[in-house]
């Protein structure tokens, strides 16, 4: 079958592989749609993100689809099985999960292959199984809304929070989205691109920002009685954007890091500000243990607008070109 490897930066290409040997704890996806995310247009680009740097690497790692295989000692699913998974999930034996970190664990449980491909082999402790409700290309958002779900988590967010979302992205969007439902009273969202201000509003937010035009923590005090917004969430990963998200954050506000910066780039802020405004500032990585609620709201939510473009799975250069210009929301593609 036809797998899409990067080769380095901007390199993708499709390589004829026979399927993977089904390990004891693995199943096999016959895959229906896969999602192209905010990360793989970081890596195509060439960001060194994490550890992974080893090439040619299996690529895609966002998808939903049906169980065709499953190895001896799974017995949570089935072949027929409607499903959806994550790339990596914590061992639950080393010494940070054992400690209650299980999302930091530094021995995760990966896919063996490719997202972007007919066909994946996904460890069963991945894969969760999708209801009627859930189609498949909504299933197919589930890892990269579960990291909005987790982002929420660790923002703390209490009911009647004013909230700001810089970044239109996918991860920004469906941020915006669990906020409204988790109790906020205001979401302000900060995009640059028009295209994406638009989805923000399609997606609920109840004011939406050009960054470009004026001083954006101005802007959001302006629209917050003058005090800030109690929980700023940055999902774009730019040094630049991580400083506006301190600057805008109330007195006693929490600032979560959704977006992933390059792995080089630096940001300031001061410390005296950081002592007077006790201000929270988290970092959030990954779905771990958002994924059922995720599912749950994908079952109730309407958050088909984020899903703008789907291109079949011959075509994944065009559509990673379409998603770096900006001017998409989700993009999926089909084999
Ligand atoms: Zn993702
Ligand atoms: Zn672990």
């Amino acid at each position: 079958m036809q797998c899409a490897y990067l080769f380095g930066p901007r390199d993708l290409r499709f390589v004829e592989r026979e399927p993977l040997v089904l390990g004891p704890d693995d199943v096999r996806i016959e895959i229906a749609c896969s999602g192209i995310c905010g990360t793989d247009l970081h890596v195509y680009s060439g960001m060194i993100f994490g550890n992974s740097v080893h090439e040619p690497r299996p690529f895609g790692h966002e998808f939903a689809g049906r169980v065709s295989e499953v190895g001896v000692n799974v017995t949570t699913l089935a072949v027929g099985d409607r499903v959806t998974a994550i790339p990596n999930s914590p061992c639950g034996k080393c010494a940070l999960c054992r400690s209650g970190r299980a999302p930091v664990c530094q021995n995760r449980v990966t896919f063996r292959s490719g997202a972007w491909a007919p066909s994946i082999v996904a460890p069963a402790q991945n894969v969760y199984r999708l209801p009627d409700t859930v189609s498949d290309r909504l299933g197919a958002l589930t890892e990269p809304f579960a990291c909005a779900v987790r982002a929420i988590d660790r923002s703390e967010l209490r009911s009647g929070d004013r909230v700001c979302v810089i970044g239109g992205g996918p991860i920004g969007l469906f941020t915006l989205a669990v906020a409204k439902v988790s109790g906020a009273s205001r979401v302000i969202v900060s995009e640059p691109r028009a295209y994406r201000r638009k989805l923000a509003e399609q997606l609920g937010a109840d004011r939406v920002i050009d960054p470009t035009e004026g001083n954006l923590a101005e802007v959001v005090r302006d629209l917050t009685d003058g005090s800030g917004a109690d929980v700023v969430f940055e999902a774009v990963g730019t040094p630049r954007t991580i400083e506006q998200a301190i600057s805008m954050a109330a007195p006693g506000a929490t600032v979560v890091i959704i977006g992933v910066a390059d792995a080089a780039s630096q940001a300031a802020f001061q410390p005296q500000d950081m002592f007077f405004r006790e201000l929270t500032i988290r970092g959030t990585k990954g779905p771990t243990f958002a994924v059922e609620r995720a599912i749950r709201w994908l079952a109730t939510l309407d958050v088909s607008p984020v899903i703008t473009h789907t291109f079949p799975l011959s075509q994944a250069k065009e559509a990673i070109e379409l998603g770096l210009s900006g001017e998409a929301g989700k993009i999926l593609l089909r084999p």
